[in-house]
């Protein structure tokens, strides 16, 4: 009898450990299992601003994906998805090449959300993932090479477009790291402008007011110019166009205004409710029995009116639930009801200061960045065990990974 195919698109945080799960549930030859990404490394998405400034080495980000699976129990295969074809249970790739299918995880994450806005999808850098996040690094340090040419102020001015979550941390390592990098280019730091622009009154402005305060706070002593109230309305190569008739002359924009699901599964003839997979309890696309979905490209509903945000820890923790549900429908058993347990959010601002709430918990400080870095570091024990802790922190692993492509 042919083995049960179960095909995993996307190796990012749902991915990988939807992958590690099945590797431990399923019985020797039980099943062929096969994950699909279009890199052959995972990235640490959390930690892209590190690389985005270079205060972090590539392979500490970036880690080999056939290193990180039993390539006995899981066949890797590096190739980009193109299309899922429903009623013949194929997946469709980039070259043409088709793989077949009785079991399919979606997990294929996140894309940034622009809105529309002119001029950003041309001019503006996002962190999206290690490539686009290496770009903004290369980009940057080309700025500081062409500043001792020209002279032109607006090569050393670094615009953050919004201040979520992902802007304050992006906003902490700049300031961190472009005194080191303005060194090296023999460029004076003194002359550095960085700006953080934010359409609500506030940076954070979904976080306790005393959490607001305090990362204000944190980022005016970094020297760095806070514009709240104020859209971003367009930006050119050299400019970026706000609200009240105000233009911030810079070569850099980082946009950081919120994320969407990836928009290629909406092609695929799939419920989608709010661009993305609608998924039941079980983590199934809805109206299908072998089609399973997780992550920041699926909406799954915690009740009528509210569904999960899009977050590693959300991916996290329906990793588990969709592999012993993509095993149970194989063997023809009860499937578990997926629910969410919220443990707390922290963001980084820089490397001695952090923001954050766990349970009911406000942190602050050295105790917030420090509690970010337990958060990687027990991501990375669950991903690979002490030993890729070792690896990836004390600098095993240091060579560069191969980029090309801007983003
Ligand atoms: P992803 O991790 O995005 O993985 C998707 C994978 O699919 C990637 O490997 C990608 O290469 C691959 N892929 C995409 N398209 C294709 C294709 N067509 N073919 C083949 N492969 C493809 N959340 C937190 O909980 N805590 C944090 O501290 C935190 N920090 C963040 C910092 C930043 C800068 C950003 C942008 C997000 C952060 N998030 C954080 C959110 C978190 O990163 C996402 O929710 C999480 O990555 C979603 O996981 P996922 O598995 O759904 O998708
Ligand atoms: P977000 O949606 O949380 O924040 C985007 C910000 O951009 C908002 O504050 C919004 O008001 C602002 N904005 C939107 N349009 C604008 C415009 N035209 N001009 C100026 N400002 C504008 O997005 P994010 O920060 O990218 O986060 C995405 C997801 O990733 C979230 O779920 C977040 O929780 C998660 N994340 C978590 C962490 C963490 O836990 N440490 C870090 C980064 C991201």
């Amino acid at each position: 009898m042919n083995k049960p195919k179960i095909v995993i698109l996307g190796a990012g945080y749902g991915g990988i450990i939807t992958s590690k799960k099945l590797e431990k549930l399923l019985k020797s030859g039980e099943a062929d299992v096969t994950l699909i990404n279009k890199h052959d490394y995972h990235y640490i998405t959390t930690q892209l601003h590190k690389t985005g400034i270079g205060t972090a080495a590539d392979r500490q980000i970036a880690m080999s994906i056939p290193e990180l699976i039993d390539i006995s129990k899981t066949h890797f295969l590096k190739a980009t998805v193109t299309h899922v074809d429903t009623d013949n249970q194929e997946v469709q790739l980039e070259g043409g090449e088709t793989v077949n299918y009785d079991y399919l995880l979606i997990a294929l994450g996140f894309e940034g959300q622009t809105f529309g806005i002119p001029g950003v999808k041309e001019n503006a850098f996002e962190l999206r993932s290690f490539r686009s996040s290496k770009a903004i690094y290369h980009h940057i340090k080309k700025q500081l090479n062409l500043y001792k040419e020209d002279q032109d102020p607006s090569r050393l001015t670094f615009v953050v477009a919004g201040g979520g979550f992902t802007g304050i941390e992006l906003l902490g390592e700049l300031a961190d790291g472009l005194p080191k990098l303005c060194k090296e280019h023999n460029v004076p730091f003194e002359k550095v402008k960085i700006i953080g622009i934010e359409a609500a009154p506030s940076v954070i402005p979904f976080f306790p007011k005393q959490s607001v305060e305090y990362t204000t706070e944190v980022l005016r002593k970094l020297n760095i110019q806070l514009i709240t109230s104020t859209k971003i309305l367009g930006c050119t190569a050299d400019k970026i166009i706000l609200e009240n008739n105000i233009e911030v002359p810079a070569k850099t924009l980082v946009w950081s205004c919120g994320v969407q699901g990836n928009t290629i599964v909406q092609k695929w003839g799939l419920p989608i409710e709010k661009g993305k997979l609608a998924v039941d309890s079980y983590l199934r696309v809805k109206n299908t029995k072998n089609v399973f979905s997780i992550g920041d490209c699926s909406l799954f509903m915690k009740d009528d009116k509210t569904s999960l945000a899009p977050t590693a820890q959300v991916a996290l923790q329906q990793a588990p639930v969709c592999a012993k549900n993509i095993v149970a429908s194989l063997r023809g058993e009860s499937l578990t009801s997926f629910e969410y347990h919220h443990k707390g959010s922290v963001a980084s601002i820089g490397l001695s200061a952090g923001v954050g709430k766990v349970g009911t918990v406000r942190l602050s400080g050295l105790i917030g960045a420090f509690m970010k870095l337990v958060i990687e570091a027990r991501y990375l024990f669950n991903l690979g065990g002490p030993s890729l802790i070792l690896k990836q922190h004390f600098g095993v692993n240091r060579e560069q990974v191969k980029v090309t492509v801007k983003q």
